[in-house]
């Protein structure tokens, strides 16, 4: 294991309560994206010292909580705690503001030409996105803060607007944050995504750091940590097409290709192979590793009652 809830040498260890009144709430066991159930425990912390048990999937390589959050705990959670925490003291000005600074269009410029609406889907006070609509674009917004989408809408940026379907669709750090992404997902492509439109995900990939600093992403938050090989063979799973990456989080991909199991079953043995391989470098033995052992080291009782 990576990250040892009992040892208290983490960089964030300053007390920080995640979710006040945790214990009234449901979690659940639940599978990996993939589908499969069989994982092996890298941390039963999160970045906030609080527990959180995270496993690594032996078939794809993607890390998940397990257990989870219910629908009905993450309704709550998201409705009472989330904002305050995570989002806690931030306009939606300032929100806008700092999202605009990452704005895609940079990223997407050599493809504005296949795109005229845009969807920006959780995209918050919609930042990431706006700078499209001075080169003509339309870009909606659907976020259920009604604080940052008012801002939004008042910077020109429309509602989404069930049964329309847009160019593009930007789903931009949400998958972590999704109980179900596989279900999810499908229904944002089925609902929102053009015939042959394009779909950019982004979200933090574990498996471009070491395993030492997966650490500072584990987050109540969060469910799942994808990696890059895992994020590709579940796209292709659900019908989409790799077009472009920024080598960071940001991924293009074009939907309605079809589902390409071949390619899913290969990125996912990729994204196994890499995680078990970023976990195993970590706990390679070191004169560290033995010293630290040494003075931690405490006789155990013999009785196993
Ligand atoms: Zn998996």
């Amino acid at each position: 294991m990576l990250f040892d809830y009992n040892r208290d040498h983490y960089k964030y260890r300053e007390e920080f309560d995640e979710f006040p009144g945790i214990e009234n709430f449901d979690f659940r066991f639940t599978k990996c994206t993939c589908g499969s159930t069989n994982s092996y425990v890298v941390s039963t912390t999160s970045r906030h010292r609080n527990v959180l048990p995270i496993v690594a999937c032996d078939n794809c390589g993607t890390l998940r909580a397990n257990p989870y959050f219910t629908e009905e705990t993450a309704a709550y959670y998201y409705n009472n705690v989330y904002g305050k925490v995570k989002r806690e003291g931030r306009t939606p000005e300032q929100l806008f503001d700092d999202q605009r600074r990452k704005s895609l269009a940079p990223f997407l410029d050599e493809f504005a030409g296949d795109f005229s609406t845009i969807l920006d889907y959780g995209g918050g006070a919609g930042g990431k996105t706006a700078e499209f609509m001075s080169s003509g674009k339309k870009v909606s917004l659907h976020e259920v803060e009604s604080n940052y989408s008012q801002y939004a809408y008042e910077q020109g940026i429309t509602p989404y607007n069930e049964g329309t379907k847009y160019d593009l669709v930007v789903v931009s750090h949400v998958i972590e944050h999704l109980i179900d992404p596989v279900k999810h997902m499908t229904e944002i492509i089925r609902e929102c995504c053009s015939k042959d439109g394009l779909l950019l995900v982004a979200t933090p990939i574990v498996d471009r750091q070491r395993a030492r600093q997966w650490l500072q992403h584990f987050h109540l938050a969060h469910k799942y940590y994808f990696t890059h090989d895992a994020l590709i063979g579940l796209m292709a799973k659900l019908g989409c097409s790799l077009v472009k990456h920024n080598n960071n989080d940001s991924y293009l991909f074009k939907v309605g290709a079809g589902t390409d199991p071949e390619l899913t079953s290969r990125s996912y043995a990729k994204g196994a192979q890499k995680t078990r391989l970023l976990v195993e470098a970590e706990l390679k033995p070191s004169l560290k590793g033995l010293w630290r052992y040494l003075k931690n080291w405490r006789p155990l009782p013999h009785s196993q009652k």
